[in-house]
């Protein structure tokens, strides 16, 4: 069965080019992928996706028709988009497939119905796309992090944190402060903001519990460095679809 890699993550973190990154990899790898584009705002992509929401939805019309900004444009989008997923399920198949996502995705009902099916059929990873030079403050850090946790219970899928634009800064200081949680606190008090050091010395157990949970890998979407142990993460990440997810989705069903 082809594995579905679910991207998400905060605008300019780099999803676009890290899909495109995958999509070269794969194709060198024979192992070419599928490739859905679920952001109907998108203007142009660096690849050619083989379903894509902009092909039956209209996202700027949708706005006008509806008379919504931006945001709801891209909802309503998404949620007609939902009301035709069964019969994009049935065209995927048989494939290795990866799926373009938004922030609003994984917010919004059709979001979570369409990762929903997506991971009924098909083994499903979350891959979730950080900034790391854009993170590398403890406060920005703390912030992603609280993001990337609440994700995960919302999802229950498997995890891997991907940390991007290595080429710009090692994700080194993450993997400290993830695994040593007092260097954490360490440089965030040197910050000296009270609010944040207390809200951290809450939040730690739940950090914590959200680290061990996870998988990380340090890419470069640009040169390609790491993509490689990123894709041993992905198998990790398989594995506990198999052994975890799934049988917990039977038991719900
Ligand atoms: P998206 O909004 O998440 O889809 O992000 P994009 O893929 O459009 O990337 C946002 C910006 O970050 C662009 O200017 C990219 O060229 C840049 N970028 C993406 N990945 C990398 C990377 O690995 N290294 C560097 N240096 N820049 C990157
Ligand atoms: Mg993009």
């Amino acid at each position: 069965k082809p594995t579905v890699i679910v991207t998400i993550g905060m605008a300019g973190s780099g999803k676009t080019t890290f899909l495109q990154r995958l999509n070269a990899d794969l194709h060198t790898k024979k192992r070419p992928p599928y490739v859905l584009n679920l952001d109907p705002a998108v203007s142009k992509l660096p690849f050619q996706p083989n379903i894509d929401i902009r092909d039956t939805i209209d996202y700027k019309q949708v706005m006008n028709e509806y008379k919504l900004g931006p945001n709801g444009g891209i909802l309503t989008s998404l949620n007609l988009f939902t009301t035709k997923f069964d019969q994009v399920l049935s065209i995927v198949d048989k494939r290795a497939e990866t799926v373009e996502q938004i922030e609003i995705f994984t917010w919004s009902a059709s979001g979570a119905i369409i990762t929903e099916a997506l991971a009924t059929s098909y083994p499903t990873v979350i891959a979730y796309i950080i900034d790391t030079p854009r993170t590398a403050s403890p406060v920005t850090f703390m912030s992603n992090m609280m993001y990337a946790c609440s994700i995960l219970y919302k999802t229950r899928l498997p995890f891997v944190l991907v940390f991007n634009k290595t080429d710009v800064i090692s994700h080194e200081f993450a993997l400290k402060w993830m695994e040593d949680f007092e260097q954490f606190q360490e440089a965030l008090q040197r910050q000296d903001d009270t609010y944040m050091n207390s809200l951290m010395n809450s939040m730690s157990l739940v950090l914590d519990e959200f680290y061990s949970h996870l998988r990380v890998s340090g890419v470069s979407a640009v040169t390609g460095a790491g993509m490689d142990e990123f894709f041993e993460k992905v198998g990790e990440a398989v594995k506990e679809y198999e052994n975890d997810y799934k049988p917990d989705l039977e038991k719900r069903i």
